[in-house]
């Protein structure tokens, strides 16, 4: 399943809103999938999206290098 398709399926678990793919740096990859509202990216560990509301990376930290 490639990335937009994942788009079309996954929602935000907190707000159901909609995501955005956040590219890994030079891989090409998805990295995690971001929600604008709730300012949190849901990372992609071993190409699984990890859509728990527990897991979700506050934008300020993933920007800090946290995965
Ligand atoms: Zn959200």
């Amino acid at each position: 399943m490639n990335t937009e398709e994942l788009l079309q399926i996954l929602a935000c678990p907190k707000c159901l809103g909609r995501l955005e793919a956040v590219p890994g740096a030079g891989t090409g990859q998805t990295d995690g999938f971001s929600c604008a509202a709730c300012a949190v990216i849901y990372p992609v560990r071993d190409d699984i999206p990890v859509m728990l509301i527990e897991e979700a990376i506050p934008r300020q930290e993933w920007d800090q290098g946290k995965r």
